[in-house]
């Protein structure tokens, strides 16, 4: 016997994932419109007048958002003006082709568009940075660098906020890799459903209690034009397993996406008053906000161009040695803001997001404190670099041998690896003056150590 809408008389055409319930096409359409209508007006995510920019990559988050903006905007008469505003990585057989939908987008939903590409930002398209760094931290490059090609975008169209596709999946899905991580503190950032109002254009998740399931139905049955391949240098590892684990749990029980949402919301609240969040500042070299004296994205980009992909991959505070900028008593220049970060009784800056008189995780936690004269640079590089470095007797023996600024150096080397950045050669196929292969030969034979930083950061 046909089961009948749940709202209305009509025969039921599907079964709606995040209640259950069965629905008509109409209902559902009704349902789902209604719920982001108040998902915008209960959030204020806009004022009447503003500017908006639509983050639209081509893909169903993207293009059922743009279709839903531009439809809610002209029923509720929000007053906004609408652009769409894509990122070009530069990836042949993805980018390219879902940039043509896109541009059919442009016409069906009759929005001005701007696109934005790396390599008239950077220099680089991911296919070079893949060619570089190869497919394993390729996603941390363009995550980066998307963010802020989004910001500069968005201000060459001087829109007032962007708006983002992230839906309800996505939200759970950072959720759970926070709490994995042990990363309490990024919980606030990643289910807040608006962003980046401490600086740069604030950003909007009208989708944040939208599920993916839900935003596919929609296109499908209202036969939006939209692109589904995924990238090829997809798969992000890490939120695959968070996005597999998600899936087996809503599976179990539908409810599971908006209920981990909601777990995060109140994680966040109970430890924002308790963590230190690092200042915001600007990049000194590019001016985009940052709360380091370069952004991440100037970091990338210094590695990629020295030949040192990995550079900005990792702990933040062993780019910054790389990079020079830090002074020797260990607390890093600041440009726009006075940084304080880290453990609070010594300088090593353990703990980006210290829990202010934390010490535990400094390993100096044995009573010393920051007047204490044992913390010094080297002594904080010593720690940063492994334990088992200083049986190679490198450490505190900076420039001696080679003349370099890298405290990892010193006597003849036989490796060209990274040798223009570490000690200024520019020549990277002649071998500097220092004594890094002589270390490598001691990593060996001491097997597994962390001998010699590796330059894998
Ligand atoms: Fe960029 Fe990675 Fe996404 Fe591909 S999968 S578009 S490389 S972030
Ligand atoms: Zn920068």
């Amino acid at each position: 016997m046909p089961v009948s809408c749940g709202l209305c008389e009509k025969r039921a055409m599907l079964k709606r994932p995040k209640t259950g319930g069965a629905l008509c096409k109409e209902c559902f359409y009704n349902v789902f419109e209604a719920e982001v209508h108040q998902t915008i007006t209960s959030a204020s995510l806009f004022k009447r007048g503003e500017t908006v920019a639509i983050a639209a990559s081509g893909g169903k988050d993207s293009t059922v958002l743009a279709h839903l903006m531009k439809l809610l905007n002209e029923r509720h008469d929000y007053g906004l003006t609408l652009f769409l505003l894509s990122v070009d990585e530069g990836i042949t057989g993805y980018r390219d082709d879902s940039l043509e939908t896109v541009k059919r987008n442009q016409q069906q939903y009759e929005l001005p568009l701007k696109v934005v590409s790396y390599k008239e930002l950077y220099g680089w398209t991911m296919d070079e940075i893949v060619r570089q760094i190869g497919l394993k931290n390729n996603c941390t490059f363009c995550g980066v660098f998307r963010r802020q090609a989004l910001d500069r975008g968005a201000m060459m169209l001087g829109v007032d906020k962007i708006v983002t596709g992230h839906n309800a999946d996505d939200v759970a899905e950072t959720v759970i890799m926070n709490v994995l991580r042990g990363d309490i503190a990024r919980l606030q950032r990643c289910t807040a459903i608006v962003t980046g109002t401490e600086g740069a254009i604030p950003r909007c998740k009208p989708f944040k209690y939208t599920y993916e399931k839900e935003i596919v139905m929609y296109a499908y049955f209202k036969k939006l034009d939209y692109f589904s391949t995924e990238c090829i240098y997809s798969p992000n590892a890490y939120r695959g397993h968070a996005r597999t684990y998600l899936k087996d749990l809503e599976s179990i029980r539908s409810t599971s996406i908006i209920d981990i949402i909601h777990s995060g919301e109140c994680m966040s609240v109970s430890v924002k008053k308790d963590v230190k969040m690092p200042t915001q500042g600007t990049c000194a070299r590019c001016g985009y906000i940052s709360s380091n004296e370069l952004c991440k994205a100037c970091v990338l980009l210094e590695g990629l161009n020295k030949g040192l992909p990995k550079l900005g991959i990792g702990k933040p505070h062993k780019a910054r040695l790389a990079l020079g900028l830090t002074n020797t008593t260990g607390t890093t220049s600041t440009s726009g803001s006075q940084r304080k970060e880290g453990c609070q009784s010594c300088s090593c800056r353990r703990h980006p997001y210290a829990v202010v008189n934390d010490t535990s995780g400094c390993k100096k936690d044995d009573g010393h404190s920051k007047d204490d004269p044992t913390a010094t640079d080297s002594s904080i590089k010593q720690e940063e670099l492994g334990s088992n470095f200083s049986t190679v007797g490198a450490v505190g023996d900076s420039a001696a041998a080679c003349g370099c600024n890298s405290e990892v150096q010193k006597g003849p080397c036989a490796s060209t690896v990274g040798v223009k950045a570490l000690c200024g050669k520019d020549d990277r196929n002649t071998p500097c003056a220092c004594k890094r292969g002589e270390a490598q030969t001691n990593k060996k034979a001491l097997g597994n150590s962390r001998a010699v930083p590796d330059l894998d950061f």
